[in-house]
Parts: structure tokens; C-alpha cells; sequence
């Protein structure tokens, strides 16, 4: 199972510190031409539509333009990236309480869907940038629906969303239906956090997830650790959340703590942030791949 860490213009250069980094990138405004910014290509990339921002935006952008900005994405991309998945706009179900807006929005997903996969037929890409539909659905019957309608469309590679406000309970039996009907080694999860549903989606051997923990437990001054995991709030920051506190740092080969482990521990600035962002991302990996193992499964 794949993680992929999800990465907007002022966070850590994840790619920079580890070889074979995962990354998942919006094509939102704010992030201009990203893979510009980094020494080293990530392995793999999935650059999603920001479907989740523009559905605040009073003017919601189009199919056109964000394919336009996935490409402009690609412009920078060398052959160190092995595979590249764009996925389509989607309408996300937040907010959408009545059967009927549901309903609508699952329509909207899959009119768009169509959308993208002209225009990613059209533009004849090389072979390893592949489309990603986005499954929406809020219970079995309306995720066959939608895989039913996606498949028809000629999409291989599936990822599941509107997962953000649903707990682990909620979930997981999303999860595991969508499994069944598109493979789970053709199933991306969309933004997950918490790691009963990383075990979980070991055991369903889900092909990919993606997170952007690392990045905000690094701004809420929190550092992670493996083996077991583990999470600490720096003692020297003033925020009032409960929890372990820490005050000296604990033995770490992360690339961050190997260079000087009192870093991770400075609240502020930004700059400390970053780098308790990296040594998340580093334990949050070591972590993931502990699971792996121990379930037997594949890195
Ligand atoms: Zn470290």
C-alpha cells in the first residue's frame, strides 16, 4: 500500500529528504508549476482537481481548466516520476444532507468524469499518466451506482472520497465495498488519518492513501514516533491540548534528527515546522510499512 503525502506550495519538501516519496498535489491557484520547487521528483504523483476547495468557490471552475493546470503541473516532470495519475473533478458530497442533493451531486461527479476522460483521451499523454475517477457515495447502493456508470466510461484507476467527516466506523464498510468492485489494487483512498483505517486498509490490501498528518501535527506542535507510534506535544509550545509532552528529544535516524534532533523541538518559526514536519512523515512511513509487515503484506 501506498502513501502519499499530501503537499501544498508552503509545506516541507518531502521529496527533497527520501527517495521514493509519494506525493499528492491539488491543482488549486495557490500551487504554480510545484515540481519546479523541489531538487528531486517525486516517485510517484497524483495531482487530484481541488474539487474540495473550489466547491467553497462562489464561481466553480471548469473540467477544461483543471486539466489545463494538472498539465501545467506535468511541464516540469521529469522521467524520475514513474507514475502519474490526474485525477477528474469531482462535486464532493460535504455539505449535501437531503437524498435529492446527494443524488445531484453524484450526477455532477459522473457528468464530469465524462468530461475529463474526453479530454485526457484527446490529449494523447504518455502511458504512465492515467486518469482517476472519484467515487461518490454515501452508502452501497449509491458507490455501485457510481462504479457501474465509471466503468462504463473506459476509468481503470478509482479513488473514493467525501470520506473527510465520516469516522472509522463510517468508513471502513464504504471502503470495503468499493474494494470489491473495482479491485482494491485499483482503489485510492482520499484523506485519511487515523491509523485503525490504515490497518484496516492493509487488510483490504488498498492500493493507495493519502495524507497530510505529517504537516498538521507538525503545526500544531506535535512530533511523532515509531515503533510503536507514538505522539508528543512539545512542551515548550503553548497550546492546551491533552497529551504526552515532550522536552528532549528521543533517538531518531530521520534525515532532520541525524543533522541536529533539537530542532523538531523549536514551536517556531516556520522553518522548525517544516522540519518536525519531515521526521513526522518519516515516523508516519516507518509506521505504515510496520503494518505492512506485520500483516504480511506488500511495501
Ligand atoms: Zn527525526
Amino acid at each position: 500500500m501506498e502513501f502519499f503525502i499530501g503537499w501544498s506550495h508552503s509545506d516541507a519538501k518531502y521529496c527533497d529528504y527520501f527517495e521514493n516519496t509519494s506525493m499528492l498535489i491539488s491543482a488549486v491557484p495557490d500551487n504554480v508549476r510545484p515540481l519546479q520547487k523541489f531538487d528531486k521528483q517525486p516517485k510517484k504523483l497524483m495531482i487530484d482537481s481541488g474539487a474540495v476547495y473550489y466547491v467553497n468557490q462562489i464561481k466553480k471552475t471548469t473540467v477544461e481548466k483543471v486539466f489545463k493546470k494538472q498539465l501545467s503541473f506535468l511541464e516540469d516532470a521529469t522521467s524520475d516520476i514513474e507514475s502519474i495519475s490526474l485525477v477528474q473533478l469531482d462535486e464532493p458530497l460535504i455539505g449535501k444532507i437531503t437524498l435529492q442533493d446527494r443524488y445531484a451531486a453524484i450526477e455532477r461527479t459522473l457528468f464530469l468524469a465524462w468530461e475529463f476522460m474526453n479530454l485526457y483521451t484527446k490529449s494523447n499523454l504518455p502511458l504512465h499518466i492515467k486518469p482517476m475517477a472519484v467515487i461518490q457515495g454515501f452508502d452501497k447502493a449509491s458507490i455501485q451506482y457510481c462504479i457501474h456508470e465509471l466503468k462504463l466510461m473506459g476509468y481503470k484507476q478509482f479513488g473514493i472520497g467525501s470520506l473527510l467527516f465520516k469516522n472509522a466506523k463510517e468508513q471502513l464498510p464504504l471502503i470495503k465495498s468499493a474494494a470489491q468492485l473495482v479491485g482494491s489494487s485499483n482503489l485510492h483512498v482520499f484523506g485519511v488519518t487515523g491509523m485503525t483505517q490504515i490497518k484496516e486498509m492493509t487488510k483490504l490490501k488498498i492500493s493507495s492513501f493519502d495524507s497530510t498528518r505529517p504537516t498538521k501535527a507538525a503545526a500544531y506542535y506535535s512530533v511523532f514516533y515509531s515503533k510503536p507510534f507514538r505522539t508528543y506535544i512539545l512542551a515548550s509550545s503553548r497550546v492546551s491540548k491533552s497529551g504526552p509532552r515532550i522536552t528532549e528529544p528521543l533517538f531518531c535516524t530521520c534525515p532532520v534528527c541525524l543533522n541536529n534532533p533539537n530542532d523538531i523541538l523549536i514551536p517556531s518559526p516556520r522553518k522548525y515546522m517544516l522540519l518536525r514536519s519531515i521526521h513526522n512523515y518519516y515516523h508516519l512511513k516507518e509506521t505504515i510499512n510496520d503494518v505492512l509487515l506485520e500483516q504480511g503484506g506488500k511495501k
